[in-house]
């Protein structure tokens, strides 16, 4: 594998360091969009065992993965940037995600997965419908609600009315 360039600038050097994060701010704001919606997902699930690739959002029950896109790194039609600096190996990286990109739909829609990109430039509440969307329509007869909490809350009464009578 090629070494990375040192970063040639400090724009690129922050990019550099933001891919290799997890729950970017883009990530955050459409996790926070999709609880407002009254959705439950997983984060960082890998849809098909064994293949390395990793959703940020994903819906097992229902099938959608959701991959939240960054601008720069996923070739942006819109603000994706080609550095001038090391422009051979920054084009060869960006086109290498992208195939990857395309390759890891492929085979997730083989395995029946729906899977939703969402550029980190979108509106967080925008793709969060689309997200909801397809989510619902893919999702089977929601399972009944579990009373733990009610339970639990029950529980706790008793222990406050023992401590009373004692
Ligand atoms: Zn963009």
């Amino acid at each position: 594998m090629k070494v990375v360039p040192k970063p040639s600038s400090e724009a690129v050097r922050v990019r550099m360091q933001r891919t290799a994060q997890r729950d970017t701010p883009p990530e955050l704001a459409l996790r926070s969009a999709l609880h407002r919606l009254g959705l439950r997902f997983r984060v960082h699930v890998r849809p098909i065992r064994g293949l390395l690739r990793q959703a940020d959002v994903a819906f097992p029950s229902a099938r959608v993965a959701v991959f939240v896109d960054g601008c720069f790194w996923h070739g942006c039609p819109l603000h994706g940037t080609w550095p001038k600096a090391n422009a051979e190996w920054w084009r060869a990286k960006i086109e290498s995600n992208r195939a990857r990109d395309a390759d890891t739909d492929r085979r997730l829609k083989a395995a029946g997965w729906t899977v939703v990109r969402v550029w980190e430039h979108e509106d967080p509440e925008e793709a969060a419908k689309r997200v909801a969307g397809l989510v619902g329509s893919a999702r089977d007869v929601p399972a009944p609600r579990r009373g733990s909490s009610r339970r639990s809350g029950a529980r706790r009464n008793r222990r406050v009315s023992a401590r009373k009578d004692r």
